[in-house]
């Protein structure tokens, strides 16, 4: 059966887990070659030969976004290796939550060095390709916290400012190459990122938080990405935010 992304290449950071992982296996569902990027090689791997089961093709690239050399060499090899890159989405990302006054300073650069500068470094790399292309989609993963500032969760929101920020400058900046921008802004979804939060009094009020309602999964936030990135090129979907439906902000 004929995909609506047929003869497209995709790359995914943080796709060894949750949104990332979904995102590739629904991205390939759609006949996307992915490439496929983290640290952990292991996953990758059992990802790779998931997607190729199903009849797809993943190119699995161990990459920490965090180093530029491993964000370009990235996307120069899905380049070299599956001929082009359509999709871009910037989907790594970590939430080290816990209050601004006395927090850790370790778990803020991490934040800023995943978050932001890794969607810099690739979409940097990236950039070249597509406009030789006059066409490409980047996708950027932000937040609910990227509109809506929460105690204990100040520096994750900077960072999800940030990506906001950038994105929406990217966008007015590239329109003229036909390069698109979409920024997704997911509420509470069921992952592993909470496992990460270093500070123990944080990361209690977020498992807290996540089981007083029913999350979104993985796949929902596929599901619109996958909206966004095919729809005719004449439709650039900027921004879509969604929450589970009992989540109040
Ligand atoms: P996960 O923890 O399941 O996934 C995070 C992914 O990022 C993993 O694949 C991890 O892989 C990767 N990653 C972390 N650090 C690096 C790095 N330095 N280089 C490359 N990859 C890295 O969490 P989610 O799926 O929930 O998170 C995905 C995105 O969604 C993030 O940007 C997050 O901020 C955002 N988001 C999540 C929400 C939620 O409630 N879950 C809500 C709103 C936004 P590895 O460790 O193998 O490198």
């Amino acid at each position: 059966m004929a995909g609506k992304l047929d003869g497209k290449v995709a790359i995914i950071t943080g796709s060894s887990s949750g949104i990332g992982e979904a995102t590739a296996i629904a991205l390939a569902a759609e006949g996307a070659q992915v490439a496929i990027a983290a640290r952990r090689a292991e996953r990758l791997e059992a990802l790779a030969k998931r997607i190729e089961a199903s009849g797809g093709k993943a190119l699995p690239i161990v990459t920490d976004v965090t180093d530029e050399t491993q964000a370009n060499n990235l996307v120069q090899k899905t380049n070299e290796e599956l001929g082009r890159v359509d999709i871009l989405v910037n989907n790594a990302g970590v939430a080290l939550t816990g209050n601004i006054d006395g927090g850790n300073t370790a778990d803020w650069r991490r934040m800023f060095d995943v978050n932001v500068l890794g969607v810099l470094y690739t979409t940097h790399a990236v950039l070249p390709i597509l406009k030789a292309q006059q066409s490409g989609h980047i996708v950027n993963i932000s937040s609910v916290a990227g509109r809506i500032a929460r105690a204990g969760v100040g520096i994750y929101n900077a960072t999800k400012w940030g990506v906001n920020a950038f994105s929406e400058a990217l966008r007015q900046e590239m329109l003229k190459d036909n390069i698109r921008v979409t920024i997704i802004e997911p509420g509470l979804v069921d992952t592993e990122i909470n496992n990460h939060i270093t500070d123990p009094v944080a990361k209690q009020i977020s498992e807290e938080r996540r089981k007083s309602i029913t999350p979104l999964q993985s796949e929902d936030i596929a599901a619109a990405i996958i909206y966004a990135v095919t729809q005719p090129q004449h439709v650039n979907v900027n921004e879509i935010l969604i929450r589970p439906t009992q989540q109040e902000r």
